[in-house]
């Protein structure tokens, strides 16, 4: 079932050619791959993430599932989704004091039990024992990393990376060069990684501050999934800092939808394609390169960012 699953929604995410100013006379040639058109509720890398997860409760006769996430978290929002779908509860640990977002609402709305643990609770989610009282409280659910880390969050991206050299005929290329996506936990670039086992370089647009964490987290991936010496490359993307943007960033995500026909969210996605157009600007891929932007999704998170951003 989930690889099966895994290439369904892979082969549903369209391949985006893309024409920006800023490509003009540089001789790169660039495709957006729209995970966020998978689907309105199960969107982007998250989805991908989840598959094994679902899978292991589902073999292990779980009853639900139980994560953790900030109030505007991609992750949940996609848990949730995926549980309702699957027939499978889902409980959400959250970060900070009840709050009343869009994505909170959605969370609600597909049925999932929320628990806000305030910012020191949240903060211990690393600590020894952590999960033992939750894992008491709901005996039958299966407990998921933040973020649908680990493993089983790496294994299902890798299968982007194994179907996108059949699907780059659609833009009418015979291979393409590299593939470029931003990086939170680096679960997914890990995942691309093992999936391109060499084949083409993957480039890694770092949302948040500090790229140590990262290195180790795909370093422990790649290990784990016997492939430790896979190469790959980060790229400082983050700005002031994680979640931060500025007016430079709200201008160039009105210019990618207007131009581009692309809607980005300042979190990820938009910070990953502007450090890309800056990579190329600065001639760091040669002419005739054809590179891939993966789409991650996330734009259910842009409602609760929207008024910030039309301030710029
Ligand atoms: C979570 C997320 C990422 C980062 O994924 P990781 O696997 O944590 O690196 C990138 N883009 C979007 C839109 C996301 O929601």
């Amino acid at each position: 079932m989930p690889d099966s699953l895994l290439r369904q929604l892979a082969a549903a995410a369209p391949l985006q050619p893309l024409s920006f100013d800023w490509l003009a006379g540089t001789g790169v040639e660039l495709a957006a791959w729209r995970l966020d058109l998978i689907d309105p509720q199960l969107s982007g890398n998250k989805w991908f993430k989840l598959v094994h997860h679902l899978e292991t409760a589902r073999s292990a006769g779980a009853l639900g599932l139980l994560s953790l996430g900030g109030p505007h978290s991609n992750h949940l929002h996609a848990l949730a989704a995926a549980g309702r779908r699957f027939g499978l509860r889902t409980v959400g640990l959250l970060r900070g004091e009840p709050q009343d977002t869009p994505t909170v609402r959605d969370l609600l709305e597909q049925g999932m039990t929320l628990h806000w643990l305030g910012y020191g609770g949240y903060r211990a989610r690393h600590q020894a024992g952590f999960w033992a009282p939750w894992q008491a409280r709901y005996p039958d659910h299966l407990c998921i990393p933040e973020g649908g880390g680990g493993l089983p969050g790496a294994l299902g991206c890798a299968m982007l990376a194994r179907t996108l050299g059949a699907r780059v005929g659609e833009l009418g290329w015979d291979d393409y060069h590299g593939c470029w996506l931003a990086v939170g936990s680096g679960t997914t670039l890990a995942g691309l990684v093992i999936g391109e086992a060499g084949r083409h370089p993957v480039y890694g647009a770092l949302a948040g501050p500090g790229e140590h964490g990262v290195a180790c987290e795909v370093a422990r991936l790649l290990e784990e999934a016997g492939q430790a010496d896979a190469g790959y490359r980060l790229v400082e993307a983050c700005r002031q800092g994680f979640g931060r943007f500025d007016a430079q960033l709200a201008g160039f995500m009105r210019e990618a939808e207007r131009q581009g026909g692309v809607p980005l969210e300042p979190v990820y996605t938009a910070k990953a394609l502007l450090a890309l157009r800056e990579w190329i600007a600065a001639g760091r891929f040669a002419a005739g390169s054809r590179l891939v932007f993966l789409h991650t999704g996330g734009l259910q998170g842009l409602r609760a960012a929207a008024g910030a951003l039309a301030a710029f």
